[in-house]
């Protein structure tokens, strides 16, 4: 818990920070600028901002490495920069390349009532297109990908697929947050296909 409140704390004060950057300072007390966005793009871009503050992108790139992207490292790199787990699928996503092609990892929040997940987060490489289209932020995880989950897959903690697709295969994998049980990783990867489908 305190762990978690620190990781929120260091956000929130991040967010902060870059909203200072939308006022004078050299007045006393600091006035907004003159050309302040709106709140709502205000709020937007310092979100956006914190993101890239606790995680810079050389950073990232450096801690990255020869790693390859899944939910494992993800966990890793978020517990290394301080970050949630949401903050750093985020600022992966922004990164110009993945080392690892055909690859989306989510981060959802279970509404357990429903037996569904709202995606809050999302790295996604282009080449898994053919397969799943990249989802909107804040819809339904069942609606995505709802096709290749089970039952099993909304009450267990950790859980793992293969489903077969005409000659594709997907392979999917749940990671629970061990800090935050609402809240998991869904790595999904298209193994294999045939070079040439014939239908
Ligand atoms: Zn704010």
């Amino acid at each position: 818990m305190e762990q978690r409140l620190e990781i929120r704390q260091r956000f929130t004060l991040a967010h902060e920070i870059i909203h200072t950057l939308f006022f004078n300072s050299l007045s006393s007390p600091p006035t907004p600028l003159k050309e302040t966005p709106p709140l709502r793009v205000l709020e937007f871009m310092s979100q956006l901002g914190a993101r890239i503050l606790l995680v810079p992108g050389h950073l990232l790139r450096k801690s990255i490495g020869d790693r390859f992207i899944n939910a494992d490292s993800i966990l890793q790199l978020s517990k290394e920069f301080q970050v949630s787990a949401e903050v750093m699928v985020r600022r992966i996503d922004k990164l110009e390349r993945l080392r690892r092609l055909q690859l989306a990892v989510v981060v959802a929040e279970s509404e357990s009532e429903n037996a569904d997940a709202k995606i809050r987060a999302v790295c996604y490489h282009p080449t898994l297109r053919p397969i799943l289209a990249r989802p909107k932020l804040f819809t339904n995880l069942r609606a995505w990908c709802g096709d290749y989950l089970d039952d099993k897959f909304w009450t267990e903690a950790s859980w793992e697929r293969s489903v077969r697709k005409d000659a594709e295969t997907i392979r999917l994998r749940k990671v629970v947050l061990s800090n935050e049980r609402h809240t998991f990783l869904l790595e999904i990867e298209h193994v294999s296909s045939h070079a040439v489908v014939s239908r």
